[in-house]
């Protein structure tokens, strides 16, 4: 049985665990594949790697990789803002493309940040229209489906992460629908794999996975690609929401998820993956 998660965050970055705390944990929770994707360079240093940085992390990894093989198989990859692109994108097992930031860069133009900041956004930037703040994202993670070096789009839907309560838009709204299955369209065409990200759920903001369940339909439709990961920040979480998405991806009709090996990504049955 395979258990996954390749979207996890360690001291390197914003998360808060060392290395070896997460692999223990993970290990204790039964996973048999561990990537780490620590966010890449950003101009805040708290959060991100500058090169140097880079190949500590990078021989650190390969170290523990070694250590751990016969334990867990431990990959090193990295969460590449679209900002800012890796210089060396073949020294790693895979990347995670991800949008944070609307108009530029910085908290205030964060789509991830607060709820307050999100309105913020959207009154000021977007003249309150929430489906012109959609619009702006969508077409601009587009462009990944051109950038060869990313393997996985991390949390498709993350503008979506203060609309639980369906505030901002309804989930069903029929013109963002069609905007983020275009967007699917372009990204799948060029065999992009969909994330699907527990982290929200985690963390409390969303009862759901991203990307949300109209969307998931789509790409199932399509034979989308998919993979779980919790996009953790702490180790308690590595699977946090696991058993539930899951379950709902099997029911959405699912039937294989991408699981990364030695010698590259692969589509694996679903039931082969572990719950409970
Ligand atoms: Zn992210
Ligand atoms: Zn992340």
């Amino acid at each position: 049985m395979i258990k996954q998660n390749l979207h996890t965050h360690s001291l390197y970055c914003d998360g808060k665990d060392s290395f070896e705390e997460m692999i223990q944990t993970a290990i204790e929770k039964e996973f048999t594949i561990l990537g780490f994707s620590s966010h890449g360079y950003t101009p805040d240093e708290t959060l991100g790697m500058d090169e140097e940085t880079i190949i500590k992390y990078q021989k650190e990894l390969k170290g523990l990789k070694n250590k751990y093989k016969d334990q867990i198989s431990i990959y090193t990859g990295i969460e590449q803002d679209m900002l800012y692109r890796v210089k060396h994108p073949d020294s790693f097992d895979y990347i995670i493309g991800s949008k944070h930031c609307v108009n530029g860069t910085g908290y205030e133009n964060g789509v991830d940040c607060s709820k307050e900041i999100t309105k913020k956004i959207v009154q000021s930037q977007f003249s309150n229209d929430f489906l012109l703040y959609a619009k702006n994202y969508y077409e601009d993670i587009i462009q990944m489906a051109d950038w060869d070096e990313v393997d996985i789009i991390g949390h498709f839907d993350l503008i979506m992460k203060y609309n639980e309560d369906q505030s901002f838009l309804s989930f069903s709204n029929r013109k963002y629908i069609n905007m983020a299955c275009d967007a699917l369209d372009c990204l799948l065409s060029k065999d992009k794999i969909i994330e699907v990200n527990t982290g929200a759920m985690a963390r409390g903001y969303r009862s759901q996975a991203y990307p949300e369940v109209h969307l998931l339909e789509y790409i199932a439709s399509k034979n989308g690609k998919i993979i779980l990961n919790s996009d953790c920040h702490n180790r308690k979480d590595l699977d946090a929401g696991y058993d539930s998405t899951l379950a709902s991806l099997e029911k959405i009709g699912f039937k294989e998820m991408m699981v990364l090996t030695d010698c590259g990504f692969k589509a694996v049955d679903i039931k082969q993956f572990k719950r409970g």
